[in-house]
């Protein structure tokens, strides 16, 4: 796959969502460039919360948006993909970010969509 980049303000967003979220999980995809592999926004769509997990809506995002994959957060658990993870991962994009706590840029780790750890650039 086409190596992993992400702009500094779209981590540092993802970073202050896992914050602001917590004690909740948080959600959303990741846009961007397809084509450079770089992930320059967060996109939301409506959810529902609670404490283990996150279900999202992905017949609310709007038609044509490059998707390049996910990230959510886990405040409870360790930052690697559990099994409802890698079913959603396989849905939709290649890389799958996993903030886990404490939010910081150590604990963000993202993976491919069969769940294995693929290094990321901060550009
Ligand atoms: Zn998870």
């Amino acid at each position: 796959m086409t190596p992993v980049s992400i702009t500094r303000p779209a981590l540092e967003s993802i970073l202050a969502s896992a914050e602001a979220a917590y004690p909740y999980e948080f959600f959303a995809y990741l846009g961007g460039n397809l084509k450079t592999g770089t992930i320059e926004e967060l996109i939301f769509v409506r959810q529902e919360q609670n404490h283990a997990s996150v279900t999202f809506r992905d017949d609310l995002l709007p038609l044509g948006l490059p998707i390049l994959g996910s990230v959510h957060s886990h405040p409870n658990a360790p930052g690697i993909p559990s099994r409802a993870d890698l079913r959603a991962f396989s849905k939709k994009g290649s890389v799958h970010f996993i903030a886990g706590y404490p939010f910081t840029e150590e604990n963000l780790k993202a993976f491919t969509d069969t769940g294995k750890p693929v290094p990321y650039k901060t550009i």
